[in-house]
């Protein structure tokens, strides 16, 4: 079986700053959670910022790990046992995303995601019997939580899962990292700068020239760029199956989104889904779940959520890049990409 892995950021920021004139730059790059992780910021505390933002992203990949034998995920999975309380109010934000997205998103496909291996070195082409045995183990109401007697009032909590069963941050972690990010960029006074975690972009503030960011989504289908998004102050997160996938003997490619209805690599007539909006764990939650949802059913669902609206572009396996309506003003189309650009209306 031949495997082929592409670790092509989903997103890149395009950077055109004046040098003259512009405040104080830091930048900073580190491999955590799986990805290649770039962070600049601008201004007096943007050193300081950054500092604090690399040591955030390890100790949370040190946490939320599933693979580091003493990260609080890999003690959920193995047992179950004693937890931070930031790794608990993940959790129950994640199983409310699962509430939320019709179980699209779901963190319990991990037995699944295990099967399939597909980030792995061994990706593995289950038979429909060993995909039937593990289904059962998917869903909420395996994921449990308990007070500790002895912990410190609020500081620890309990959290275990069924036997068999197990869960995977992999789909929100980075999201909820770029969230800290912005929440030390902001207590160093940082008023500018860009965060890019593998997929997971966060945009603070404008440009140190006064103009919004420019975030460009990935063509899914090439090496170039779809479209361009002005943007600041938001988060951008995209999915997509050409992100991570390998390609069988018989040259059929399984993307790593799993459909958790159906225990295999979700079928999504979308090839990408970008999401926009100010909660970073958010945006990485629906990016994921919107994928596995397909066209129509993501259209619905964000139709469904006009009192706190986000933004998405989608592109579709028919070679349409369809956006809503609120990116109006945000967006350039990329030369050369051939999508045929379509506004949702409201
Ligand atoms: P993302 O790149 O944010 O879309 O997350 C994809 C990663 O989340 C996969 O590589 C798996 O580790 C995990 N995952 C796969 N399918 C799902 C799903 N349906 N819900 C939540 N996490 C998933
Ligand atoms: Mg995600």
């Amino acid at each position: 079986m031949k495997r082929a892995l592409s670790l092509a950021a989903a997103l890149a920021l395009v950077l055109s700053l004046t040098a003259c004139g512009a405040p104080k730059k830091a930048e900073t790059s580190l491999f955590a959670m799986d990805t290649y992780m770039t962070l600049v910021a601008y201004g007096d505390g943007a050193d300081e910022a950054l500092t604090e933002s690399a040591r955030a992203i390890n100790e949370l990949e040190q946490l939320l790990s599933r693979t580091r034998e003493d990260s609080d995920v890999w003690r959920i999975n193995h047992g179950g046992g004693k937890v931070s309380s930031e790794t608990v109010q993940l959790l129950a934000r994640a199983l409310a995303f699962s509430d939320e997205t019709g179980g699209a998103f779901d963190i319990t496909v991990a037995p699944l995601v295990d099967l399939w291996a597909i980030n792995s070195d061994h990706p593995h082409v289950p038979s429909q019997a060993e995909i039937d045995a593990l289904l059962p183990l998917v869903g909420s109401e395996h994921v449990s939580f308990g007070a500790r007697e002895s912990a410190a009032p609020g500081s620890y909590d309990v959290a275990y899962v069924d036997e068999g069963c197990a869960i995977d941050l992999g789909g929100i972690a980075k999201g909820y990292a770029s969230d800290a990010v912005k929440e030390i960029f902001a207590a160093h006074g940082v008023k500018s700068g860009t965060v890019s975690l593998g997929g997971n972009v966060y945009v603070c503030g404008m440009r140190p020239d006064g103009k919004p960011w420019n975030v460009a989504v990935q063509d899914p289908q090439g090496d170039g760029y779809a479209c361009i998004l002005s943007l600041s102050d938001t988060f951008v997160v995209t999915s997509g199956g050409y992100q991570r996938f390998f390609t069988a003997e018989d040259g059929t490619v399984y993307q790593h989104i799993i459909d958790p209805a159906t225990g295999a690599p979700a079928r999504s007539d979308l090839l990408s889904v970008t999401v926009i909006c100010p909660d970073g764990t958010r945006a990485d939650a629906y990016s994921t779940a919107l994928y596995v949802m397909g066209e129509e059913a993501a259209v619905g669902f964000w139709r469904l959520q006009q009192d706190d609206p986000f933004e998405a572009v989608l592109i579709t396996a028919d070679g349409r890049l369809v956006c809503t309506p609120g990116l109006t003003d945000h967006f350039t189309k990329q030369e050369g990409a051939s999508y045929e650009i379509q506004f949702l209306s409201r």
